[in-house]
């Protein structure tokens, strides 16, 4: 099962996908600026797909105008730059693979450079706590290798259609001997929940039988998974995004509460800030995480309601980082790099501060699926103590000792009991993948955009910045 910091999501079909154009911020083909001057479009939410789409919009002369509903841009991407002096720590949205184009593009158009984390010499090597024990280095290469095998042959002997009806649970059952207590089915159902956010109960088997049969033959890495971070963090994208748009379009603690079409105009209730208003334009991208349109009233927004119904009903990760800080990485003298899948509370692990120059280090854990729900703290806050002297005892017990240099300051980044998210990004439930609206045309005056609307890197920044981009296409190709 793949890479040390998990599988990777929809890679098969990202491999063979990838329609949308991925084009610059400012340079689409045949575009004028001003050539749409006097319409209004009005993006709601502004994380990297709204961004993404308004970015592209004001390039092409039209009035924009951002709703957002937190009191920072940014949405499930959020870059700590207090945890560790000098550091930046991606609290959501963080590593970029090297066939993300999208995403690679915008950097480079907007002058910021990426972090090659491939390029990067961590002494040590990975391990594994597992089924009580610890694991060093490839342990599960082999059973990983066979489980890829399966997968390509089930991809062509069941089908797409029989596995998007079957559970993950189902397939590995069927995949893995010892299913689920040996030890690497335990090590399997820790990488589902840590990737894909989910209980391998919850995952349609489709989604995991393609990503692994994407992996067959291949070695770790060798597609370039998660290969990049940003240099300085992801909120250095969205503060350039909000530069090239001009922040006076951007008001930030205003709310979506309901879209309302009639006579060829759409608008739309904002609440705050100041109050609730009313705002009219000419078109809509709505841009919210699938569970929040649950609190959006689109009765009257022309939206057809099953449609609506099947985009609240998305699965939805429960990913949750717990971020610790270090004096220094004193795992790496012990023979560790930071790196690790565990079916204890610290799932998988990596170091958050890599290649950087700063007082200090810190490594992450992340977890899904149940204990993504579970986990103590508030949504976004200090982590509380019993939490993280548990994942120390566990840090502890991977690398003895390397534990002492632990700080103070430890923080919970708890994405499904986040109000503006209710998850931390979309993963197909059994049987989902066919009900899945189809976001490649607008529904009357309102347009989707968001990582759950892109076929092909759905789950990823890539696909929110695609999602934002292909629905400002739609919009000039109306306007
Ligand atoms: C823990 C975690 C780890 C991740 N790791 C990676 C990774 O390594 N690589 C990767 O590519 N992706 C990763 N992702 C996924 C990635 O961050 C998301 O796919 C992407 O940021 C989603 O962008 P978006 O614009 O679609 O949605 P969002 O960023 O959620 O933007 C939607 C915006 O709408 C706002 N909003 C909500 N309700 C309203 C309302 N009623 N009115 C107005 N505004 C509203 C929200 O506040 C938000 O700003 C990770 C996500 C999490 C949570």
């Amino acid at each position: 099962m793949g890479n040390a910091t998990g599988i990777t999501r929809r890679q098969a079909i990202t491999a063979a996908g990838g329609a949308v154009l991925a084009a610059s911020v400012a340079s689409l083909p045949g575009m004028t600026a001003g050539a749409r001057a006097g319409a209004r479009v009005d993006v709601v939410g502004a994380g990297l797909a709204g961004l993404a789409c308004a970015a592209r919009l004001v390039a092409a002369g039209v009035d924009v105008r951002i709703w957002e509903a937190r009191d920072r841009l940014g949405g499930r991407t959020l870059t700590d730059l207090n945890l560790v002096p000098g550091a930046w720590v991606e609290c959501g949205g963080e590593f970029i693979d090297a066939g993300h184009s999208a995403m690679r593009r915008l950097c480079a158009d907007l002058g910021i450079s990426l972090q090659d984390l491939q390029q990067l010499d961590i002494p040590g090597t990975s391990r594994d706590l597992v089924a009580g024990r610890v694991h060093r280095g490839a342990w599960a290469s082999g059973p990983d290798a066979r489980l890829a095998n399966r997968a390509a042959r089930d991809l062509r002997a069941v089908g797409t259609t029989r596995l998007g009806r079957m559970s993950a649970a189902a397939w590995l059952a069927r995949a893995i001997t010892g299913w689920p207590s040996s030890a690497f089915a335990r090590y399997g159902a820790a990488l589902v929940r840590g990737e894909y956010g989910v209980e391998p109960l919850a995952l349609s088997a489709e989604w995991l039988v393609n990503d692994l049969a994407g992996d067959a033959g291949a070695d770790e890495h060798a597609d370039g998974a998660e290969r990049y971070r940003i240099d300085g963090g992801t909120v250095r994208l969205v503060t350039s995004l909000e530069r090239s748009i001009g922040a006076g379009r951007i008001t930030r603690g205003a709310r979506l509460v309901a879209v309302t079409v009639s006579g060829g105009r759409a608008s739309l209730a904002i609440d705050g800030p100041g109050g609730l208003r009313t705002e009219a334009t000419d078109r809509v991208v709505i841009t919210l995480p699938p569970r929040v349109l649950a609190d959006v009233d689109m009765r009257r927004s022309g939206v057809p309601r099953d449609v609506v119904r099947s985009i609240q009903a998305i699965g939805m990760g429960t990913n949750a980082k717990l971020i610790i800080p270090f004096d220094d990485p004193a795992w790496e003298s012990r023979g560790w790099n930071g790196d690790g899948t565990s079916d204890t509370a610290l799932g998988s692990t990596w170091q958050a501060t890599m290649g950087q120059r700063a007082d200090g280090v810190a490594l992450t854990t992340l977890v899904g699926g149940l204990p993504g729900v579970r986990i103590p703290g508030p949504d976004h806050g200090p982590a509380t103590a019993a939490s993280v002297a548990e994942r120390l005892a566990l840090v502890g017990r991977v690398a003895p000792g390397a534990q002492d240099s632990a700080r103070s300051g430890a923080v919970v980044h708890a994405w499904a009991r986040d109000r503006f998210a209710r998850g931390s990004y979309s993963a197909a439930r059994p049987g989902q993948d066919s009900t899945w609206p189809d976001f490649g045309r607008p529904y009357g005056l309102v347009h989707f955009a968001g990582e759950h609307t892109d076929e092909d890197y759905s789950g990823f920044m890539e696909g929110a910045v695609r999602s934002g981009q292909r629905a400002a296409q739609q919009v000039l190709a109306r306007l």
